[in-house]
């Protein structure tokens, strides 16, 4: 993603040292450097990475938070960028959101759904943590038809990667003549959790999707496409009332 400059003193009224015409002042009268030097020029062009300091003090523009909700298509990577060149999600946001947004956790490549995007690291943290056991609820087709056994295992935990599953909700959804649907909630984020404990009772999954995080649904938002977080489901995923 190339990186928007803006003006120097755009950039000091922005992060409110003065209004632009008195950061003018300021940088011809040598109190502004930009990444250590004095810049006493009018007009140089400044990103978020450079360091500016006016009067000896470092300057920094609050970058306004965006959280974002995205139906991830199958087919995209689940980071910023892919040494192999596939498809990235910040790809479908990137002429939208001038912010540098980040993914809240991951889904695989042939995985859709809802999937947040934010640049507040914070409530990437928060939000990722084991410890807050956040729900995520996926709907995944299965091939073959779970028994009970099966069904019980999923919900109790399986060992996946050596280590065994805390307890998840399942319910089946749909049975067709070869697969079924089930719908699966789960407490933590191990890698392919979902896959891993349906292959650990002998059912491949053939589509995954998640639907829902906390209380955050994925509804109609369609396929590629996404939508702001409201303020209610922000707070509701910080657990704040
Ligand atoms: N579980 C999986 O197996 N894949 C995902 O993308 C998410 C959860």
């Amino acid at each position: 993603m190339t990186e928007e400059k803006i003006r120097l003193q755009k950039y000091l009224a922005m992060a409110n040292i003065a209004s632009r015409r008195t950061a003018e002042e300021y940088i011809t009268q040598g109190r502004v450097k930009v990444n250590g030097n004095v810049c006493d020029v009018l007009g140089t062009k400044v990103g978020m990475t450079d360091k500016v300091e006016f009067d000896g003090k470092l300057v920094k523009i609050e970058e306004k938070k965006v959280y974002i909700a995205m139906n991830k298509p199958s087919g995209y990577v689940t980071t910023a960028s892919d040494e192999r060149g596939r498809d990235t999600v910040i790809d479908l946001v990137k002429n939208d959101i001038p912010e540098r947004v980040f993914p809240v956790g991951r889904l695989d490549y042939n995985t859709e759904g809802l999937l947040i995007l934010t640049n507040d690291g914070d409530f990437t943290y928060k939000v990722t943590h084991p410890k807050h056991k956040v729900a995520k609820v996926y709907l995944a087709e299965v091939i073959g038809i779970p028994d009970r056994k099966a069904l019980s295992d999923l919900t109790n935990g399986v060992i996946i990667d050596g280590k065994m599953t805390s307890r998840a909700k399942v319910d089946t959804v749909a049975i067709n003549k070869n697969s079924c649907s089930l719908e699966i909630t789960i407490f933590e984020g191990r890698n392919r959790q979902v896959r891993k404990m349906c292959e650990a009772v002998g059912h491949r999954v053939v589509h995954l999707k998640r639907i829902a995080i906390g209380n955050v649904r994925l509804g109609h938002l369609p396929l590629g496409k996404w939508r702001h977080l409201t303020d209610r489901e922000i707070k509701d995923l910080l657990g704040e009332k």
